[in-house]
């Protein structure tokens, strides 16, 4: 029902009857007569140092969205309205390039529960071939800066050489390891050779790596679970010949997996062909349920709260 449901596409569809009737359903009786706040206190593992994050579940957190991206420039406020009332309470806001770093600044300062990160797409680590790990754990100083990324290698599209984008990588993760901030890590015909270089950087020194929008094989899963990683699922989870990596998904451990759009690419089902946008994360959420053989709140729970065990410097705030 709730993949084939209309409810969370294309924006104003909604009816005021649906609204009503999925907010009720985010909130158990109980929850309703606790006074505010907070719903639940949570301690987080003490990962990055640890700290006490005001977990308010079930919600869906967008762990990987491209808000900058020229598709959003019309209508980003009512983007983000939509993805609220959706249930998803929180975003992370995903740097390409360092040119980027202002304008996500801009979106993420302007919203609560909304962070961002720092860095270099290796699509563009050619124009910035020699970004030290200085450079980023500077402007990682910003409280609003979660992790490091997006950065890594994609020998499928090739736009920067495989040296340059080898470097700027090394750069991301000593930038990592030094900051203590997650590794975001997009990685795409290139499993043999991420792996490498994270075991021999991780051997110099721990950081955490996230394989985000995961399309890869389980032995690169596998060493990065071993690592103490995180895997995430974007809305091609969904997508019809996508068998492979459901099954890394059924085979994964749930406490190591969060949940993302990339938006504004690769709508969901049933989405497909439109603009993505952070709201659709539901129904990545209900697939990866289907594939788990649990329940959507249970994935939401799940999801949401290894999103805050991973990106430890979120700290939810009351809306
Ligand atoms: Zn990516």
């Amino acid at each position: 029902m709730f993949i084939s449901s209309p409810v969370y596409g294309g924006g104003g569809s909604r009816s005021e009857t649906e609204g009503a009737a999925a907010s009720q359903k985010r909130k158990t009786p109980k929850e309703e007569e606790t006074p505010l706040p907070p719903p639940a206190l949570r301690a987080t593992s003490p990962v990055n140092g640890g700290g006490i994050n005001p977990v308010i579940v079930p919600m869906l957190v967008d762990s990987h969205v491209n808000l900058h991206s020229e598709k959003f420039a019309d209508d980003l406020e009512e983007v983000i309205a939509r993805a609220h009332e959706a249930g998803v309470g929180a975003m992370l806001t995903i740097s390409d390039k360092l040119t980027s770093t202002e304008a996500i600044k801009e979106i993420t300062d302007a919203h609560k529960n909304m962070w961002r990160s720092v860095g270099v797409h290796p699509h563009y680590a050619i124009e910035t071939p020699d970004l030290s790990a200085e450079t980023l754990i500077d402007l990682a100083k910003d409280e609003k800066v979660v992790g490091i990324g997006e950065c890594g290698l994609d020998f499928y599209y090739g736009y920067s050489p495989q040296d340059v984008q080898e470097k700027v990588f090394r750069a991301h993760i000593a930038a990592s390891r030094e900051t203590g901030l997650p590794l975001i890590i997009h990685t795409r015909d290139a499993d043999e050779r991420t792996k490498e270089m994270l075991e021999e950087e991780h051997a110099r020194g721990a950081f955490t790596p996230l394989l985000h929008c995961y399309t890869g094989g389980r032995e690169l899963a596998q060493a990065v679970l071993n690592l103490g990683g995180y895997i995430s699922f974007s809305g091609i989870l969904t997508f019809k010949n996508a068998t492979d990596i459901r099954e890394i998904a059924a085979w994964a451990p749930m406490e190591r997996l969060i949940i993302e759009t990339d938006c504004p690419y690769l709508a969901p089902v049933p989405m497909r062909g439109r603009r993505c946008e952070p709201a659709h994360v539901a129904h990545v959420a209900a697939k990866l349920a289907e594939v788990k053989g649990l329940s959507i709140e249970e994935v939401e729970k799940a999801t949401t709260e290894n999103f805050f065990k991973l990106f430890s410097r979120a700290k939810l705030e009351a809306e």
